[in-house]
């Protein structure tokens, strides 16, 4: 089988050459157990500012795996990552997608691909704990997952965009059009037969983090927001509530005032705030209806996927 390996790279000089070696350490003794044929390793280059691409240029010269694609400007990890795969999506049986920061364990990758050889068009990389990274990480990431979980975007806990996906797969994902990108959520609608590997996230060995708390945070915003109408039903909720308790208020201010205890104007005051609270959630609510119909719409995601047909 042909393998390609997705690595989108964004101001990466520090790391590329150990990844590279590392890589095609790996894959040299993929080949040498028969597990694949061959391998392409795709570097992305997301419009780095520093050395990557010319050290692309370099790396591709001296190993017969390293390919290059350069994007004309940074479009951020989600689009250099979709990029990589459209371009491998014909040249490869299955597809892995990794960090160039090789945080995620390669020494998984031969499990991955003895998954998919038995039949599995996903293959999902899930880290085990998180020992090395800060506390502040962890609880950032943890709560990130557990957010997009309530909100209802079905990801697998603690599986970032390590993975690997068949050519079936992936050429089903290219047919997402959408432009606001959650890979790894979209990749759970694909269904198929799926599987997980296990691994422990290592620390960056050079360079530094290219995701900042900000980063992360609209990270999340843009996964909730790109999946879920959650947020637009919470509303219609919110309103309904506030209508039900806008009768409590009027029984309260009427109660008060027959009891002669009010200023003149309150009681009439105190029940329209409420009702009108109310009915103007309410309405924002419908309208939010409408709009999460025509988020569905606009997007235009296929309606189905077809396993087989005999
Ligand atoms: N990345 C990218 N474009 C960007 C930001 C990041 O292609 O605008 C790449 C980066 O080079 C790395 C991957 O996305 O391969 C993940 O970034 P990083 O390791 O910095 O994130 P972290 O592991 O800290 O969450
Ligand atoms: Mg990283």
């Amino acid at each position: 089988m042909k393998l390609n390996i997705v690595v989108p790279c964004y101001n990466e000089e520090a790391v590329l050459h150990e990844t590279t070696k590392q890589l095609s350490q790996l894959v040299d003794d993929l080949i040498a157990k028969g597990k694949i044929q061959s391998c392409e390793i795709i570097y992305v280059d997301d419009g780095s500012h520093d050395a990557t691409w010319t050290l692309i240029e370099e790396l591709q010269k001296s190993s017969t795996y390293v390919h290059g694609l350069k994007l004309a400007h940074n479009v951020g990890h989600q689009f250099a990552l979709w990029a990589g795969l459209e371009y491998a999506a014909e040249r490869a049986d299955a597809i892995i997608s990794i960090d160039a920061d090789l945080q995620d364990d390669i020494a998984v990758i031969e499990q991955m691909i003895d998954a998919y050889k038995d039949g599995c068009e996903v293959v999902y990389g899930v880290r085990k704990e998180r020992k090395t990274d800060t506390v502040f990480k962890r609880w950032t990431a943890l709560g990130f997952y557990s957010l997009m979980q309530k909100m209802g975007v079905n990801i697998v806990y603690n599986h970032a965009d390590f993975r690997l996906t068949s050519q079936r797969a992936t050429q089903e994902l290219m047919r997402y059009p959408e432009r606001n990108m959650f890979i790894r959520g979209m990749v759970r609608l694909l269904g198929f037969k799926t599987a997980e590997v296990y691994y422990d996230r290592k620390e960056r060995f050079a360079g530094e983090s290219k995701y900042p708390l900000t980063k992360m945070l609209n990270f999340a915003v843009d996964g909730i927001t790109s999946f879920s109408i959650q947020p637009l039903r919470m509303i219609a909720t919110i309103g309904f509530i506030v209508t039900v308790l806008s009768f409590v208020a009027a029984v309260y201010a009427l109660v008060s005032y027959l009891c002669g205890s009010v200023v003149a104007g309150w009681t009439s005051m105190l029940i329209s705030i409420w009702f009108i609270g109310g009915a103007i959630l309410l309405s924002l609510g419908i309208i939010g209806e409408y709009i999460g119909k025509i988020y569905k719409e606009v997007k235009r995601r296929p309606r189905y996927h077809i396993e087989k047909t005999i």
